[in-house]
């Protein structure tokens, strides 16, 4: 949720601080009058104007509107063509400067940021509790273990009236319900009904049984059932239901890359996005820009137009001048409300020109719309249709940018490939479909068990792997270890059987190799070496070697 407080705490905290610098900012535009009419040199008309420039930018963050209107007229006067004839007027304009700073000074704190009312991207809470209701010894269990592979918490209860109890006390995620108890043949049904009656938020509902007729079916779907598995259940497709239900994938923050000279105003832009649940990041310096998008990988880059060392123009031109950063959204923020030099600006590498004073919902909007937008292309391009996983080039992508930034700032990091064990055979015996949902099955748990910093990828065929972010080898083996042993653990639906099915691993980490080509060919010995020492197994470099 938005802290409100806590953000307008923050805001008022830098908001103290632009005021109480302005009697510094005035010096310089004083001395860069003096100097400027000394000298009339070039670079001292520059000075004076990123003085004046910085001043209407700034005050426009930070509520001084007047301020900052009268820093835009002094700007503008300074580009006009009869400068040196109006000397008089351009002292006016500082005197008016002075006077807007006093009562800039004098004037009470305007009220709250205004924000939207809940967060842009709340990361989601859902339950993985799952309420199962089935007579004793109907294998109940067997199916909880199944689920708890794809972390779901089952809780059993064997009888309508437990379950109705349960659900007034906690609401589940979803509840899967045998249709026939021992209460009668359409029990299961019945009790959910009962339930769902009481509650304005239906919870939503699995139905199971052996029975399939079209009484049962029409029953379940008057019962608002979401779906209907016939025994023995297809523990994939159920799962793909649960999923849906429960929209259980995190949502990762969007990563916004703020670049400002101006600290304090690159701050206040990064605050108010990350109280939104976006993460931002803050770059000064306009020479780090390329290092931060390489090691963040942000999804939009709010910049500055006016810079010292180089513009905000430029520097979207070298962001651009890279291909992989070609479609990276970047929107202009500045205190430039020249029509004519925004549109320039857009020519040359923006998406968007923003004007100071921006309201923060605004500059929220036009950020969520654009990073959203990315972040969709971004997905279907470098993502694998069968599983949702990252396909071979992203993750190669990232296993480069991860030793990039443990060579510069040191840690280190696990890489694991992953193949599944005699799948030909799968196909061969069972047929290609099945031999899809095991890869599939595969994909989930991968994505169930790592944790959200962890990269997963389907490499190619039924081979995957994982990136682990500052896990060391044994660590990591530890992990692959887990998920070896839940993959197996697995059952699989191969028309009227079930079938399980193993996968070997092998393991390498960084710093030890530093070299992301020797990293993957490590990896992939260990593998093979799995595969040779009978497969079903994780091996990793032998760190002692
Ligand atoms: P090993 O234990 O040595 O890994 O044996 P294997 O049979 O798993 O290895 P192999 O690499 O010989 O066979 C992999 C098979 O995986 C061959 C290919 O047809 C199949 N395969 C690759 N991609 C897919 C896919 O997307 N779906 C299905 N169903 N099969 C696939
Ligand atoms: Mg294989
Ligand atoms: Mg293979």
């Amino acid at each position: 949720m938005v802290d409100k407080n806590k953000l307008n705490a923050q805001l008022d905290a830098l908001r103290q601080n632009f005021i109480e610098q302005l009697p510094k900012r005035l010096d310089a535009l004083e001395s860069g009058l003096q100097c400027w009419r000394q000298t009339l040199d070039e670079s001292a008309l520059a000075d004076f104007h990123r003085a004046a420039h910085s001043l209407t930018g700034a005050g426009a963050t930070f509520g001084c509107e007047a301020l900052s209107n009268v820093a835009r007229a002094l700007e503008h006067q300074l580009v006009s063509a009869d400068l040196a004839q109006d000397l008089d007027g351009l002292e006016m304009l500082l005197q008016q400067v002075r006077l807007a700073m006093q009562q800039a000074g004098q004037e009470q704190n305007k009220e709250g940021v205004e924000l939207p009312a809940v967060a842009v991207l709340p990361k989601s809470h859902y339950g993985r509790v799952v309420y199962l209701l089935e007579d004793e010894g109907q294998g109940g269990k067997n199916l909880a273990v199944q689920l708890s592979h794809f972390g779901y918490k089952t809780e059993k209860f064997a009888s309508a009236s437990e379950l109705v109890a349960a659900t007034r006390g906690r609401r589940p995620a979803a509840i899967i319900a045998e249709i026939v108890l021992v209460e009668g043949g359409l029990a299961g049904i019945d009790v959910i009904k009962a339930i769902n009656a009481e509650l304005a938020d239906p919870v939503p509902a699995i139905f199971i049984s052996d029975r399939c007729d079209f009484e049962a079916r029409l029953e379940s779907v008057r019962a608002g059932g979401r779906a209907y598995f016939k025994k023995p259940l297809a523990i994939e497709s159920l799962v793909d239901v649960l999923d849906e239900l429960t929209s259980a994938e995190e949502v990762q923050p969007y990563r916004i890359l703020v670049v400002d000279d101006s600290k304090s105003q690159a701050i206040y832009y990064a605050s108010l996005l990350s109280q939104v649940g976006m993460e931002a990041e803050v770059v000064v310096d306009p020479e780090k820009v390329l290092a931060a998008i390489d090691e963040f990988s942000p999804e939009l880059v709010l910049m500055d137009v006016y810079m010292p060392y180089c513009s905000g123009v430029e520097l979207a031109a070298v962001i651009r001048q890279q291909p992989a950063y070609l479609g990276l959204p970047i929107v202009f923020l500045s205190a430039e409300t020249n029509r004519n030099i925004q549109l320039d600006a857009m020519s040359t590498g923006g998406d968007d020109f923003l004007s100071k004073p921006i309201k923060p919902v605004n500059l929220i909007k036009s950020v969520s719309i654009r990073a959203e937008r990315y972040r969709g292309l971004g997905s279907r391009m470098s993502q694998d249709s069968l599983t949702g996983l990252l396909n071979h080039r992203r993750i190669m992508e990232y296993l480069t940018q991860e030793m990039a930034r443990i060579r510069r700032h040191g840690g280190c990091a696990s890489f694991a490939m992953l193949d599944i064990d005699y799948f030909k055979l799968v196909n061969d015996n069972h047929g290609h479909a099945v031999g899809d949902r095991v890869i599939k099955s595969l994909a989930r748990l991968l994505k169930q068990r790592l944790r959200n910093t962890d990269i997963v990828g389907r490499y190619g065929g039924e081979e995957f792997a994982v990136i682990m972010s500052e896990t060391p080898l044994t660590a990591a083996v530890k992990v692959m270890d887990d998920i070896r042993q839940g993959f197996a653990e697995l059952l699989h639906n191969a028309g009227d059987q079930n079938i399980t099915v193993t996968l070997s691993v092998g393991v390498a980490a960084a710093p030890a190799i530093s070299d992301v080509g020797e990293l993957r060919e490590m990896a992939d010995q260990m593998l093979y070496q799995a595969k040779r020492q009978g497969r079903n197994q994780v091996v990793a470099v032998d760190p002692s070697d």
